[in-house]
Order: C-alpha cells, then sequence, then structure tokens
C-alpha cells in the first residue's frame, strides 16, 4: 500500500475518488481542513487557533503540521493515508517532506486528476441536491426530469455552492498559479503520476495503486 497525495483543482472529483479508496482498500483520508475544524478547543492548540481566528489571522503551517503530526502519529503501522489540504504550495511540500521523515514515513504517489476547466466548471456550478431525501443532481451531467424537481420525492431542488463563474474562474486560476511548482517538484521527485480525471478515473488510479 502506499501514501498518496491526490493533486486536483476545484471540483475535480477528489473527495469522491478518496472515498471511494477508503471503502476498497481501508485508507485513512486525513483532511487538515476537518483537523482544523475538528481540534479541540481546550487543548493548546485549540486555544491558540481560536484566538487566531478571533483576531481574523490565519492559521499557519506551524499549527497544521502540529495537527497533521498529531495524525499521523495515531496511525497504526498497518494504516496508510490519503493526505487532502496539504501541501498547497512549493514550502509547504518541504515542511511536508520533513515532517514525514522525522516520522519515519513517506509519501508514496501523488496523483494529478487532471480535469478540463470547462468540466471542472460544470461540474461545480451544476450540482444540485434534494433537501428532503437528499438525492444529487448536476444541471448539466444528471438533471433531473422536471427542471429543479427531485425525481424522487418531488421536493424542490436546491444549489449549495458557494461559487458563480467568476468566483470559480478565480479560484481555478489561483489553484493552476500555486501547484503548478507542486507539480513540478513531486514530478522531479518521481512521485507524480497523471491521471485522467474525466473518464474510468478509480479503474485508473487502482492500477496506479498497485503498480510497483
Ligand atoms: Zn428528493
Amino acid at each position: 500500500m502506499k501514501n498518496i497525495l491526490f493533486i486536483a483543482p476545484p471540483a475535480a472529483g477528489k473527495g469522491t475518488q478518496s472515498d471511494l479508496l477508503v471503502q476498497k482498500y481501508g485508507y485513512v483520508h486525513i483532511s487538515t481542513g476537518d483537523l482544523l475544524r475538528n481540534i479541540d478547543p481546550q487543548s493548546d492548540l485549540g486555544k491558540e487557533v481560536n484566538e487566531l481566528i478571533k483576531m481574523g489571522k490565519l492559521v499557519d503551517d506551524r499549527i497544521v503540521l502540529e495537527l497533521l503530526k498529531e495524525k499521523l502519529l495515531s496511525l497504526k503501522s498497518s494504516e496508510h493515508f490519503i493526505l487532502d489540504g496539504f501541501p498547497r504550495n512549493l514550502t509547504q511540500a518541504k515542511e511536508l517532506e520533513e515532517l514525514l521523515s522525522e516520522l519515519n514515513m513517506s509519501l508514496d504517489l501523488v496523483i494529478s486528476l487532471n480535469v478540463p476547466y470547462d468540466i471542472a466548471f460544470k461540474r461545480a456550478l451544476g450540482r444540485l441536491n434534494c433537501p428532503n431525501c437528499k438525492a444529487a443532481y448536476n444541471k448539466f451531467f444528471k438533471p433531473s426530469k422536471v427542471n429543479d424537481i427531485c425525481d424522487a420525492c418531488g421536493s424542490t431542488l436546491v444549489s449549495r455552492t458557494d461559487d458563480n463563474p467568476e468566483t470559480f474562474k478565480v479560484r481555478y486560476e489561483a489553484y493552476m498559479e500555486s501547484t503548478m511548482p507542486l507539480i513540478d517538484y513531486y514530478k522531479n521527485a518521481g512521485k507524480l503520476v497523471e491521471v485522467d480525471g474525466v473518464n474510468k478515473t478509480f479503474g485508473r488510479i487502482v492500477s496506479v495503486i498497485n503498480d510497483d
């Protein structure tokens, strides 16, 4: 088994692929966003984070790395991880490398999910959900039979995306700019594999994981 990092633009389906790997192989999905959200407010680190948020400051890499370290130390030796949300830039990639070597662990595989801009755009902005039965639709790829009405229960569908076409474009471009150096870094380290994020994605990921 390999420890994995996904690099993927917004709405590329990283979450879905991670869930499938958790189900199939028992991977532990480590999201630094979740670690921060679920931090114990009574712990020293929790108090520090709350203080920063109160002052309107950003949580710095040192805090994220400490949370990550705690989480990695809690893994059983048989468990492998999928890392999500960190690193997002070259500095963080180097910090991660140091942390992992300190813990005698390694990042074995970096999967770059390739999804063309227009498809990521439609995935993000087309999302619709049923507030009643939780059925998921996409107005471009998986529309309901009647516009905005749930096929299963007849409720009015809602869009929960925070994005509009402009914010999505900004987010996507910011992502491309900050992760390009990351992609080069992992390519040079011989860890990067690019995977088609549109067709037969999970099958391709499985074969990459089992490839030695
Ligand atoms: Zn419904």
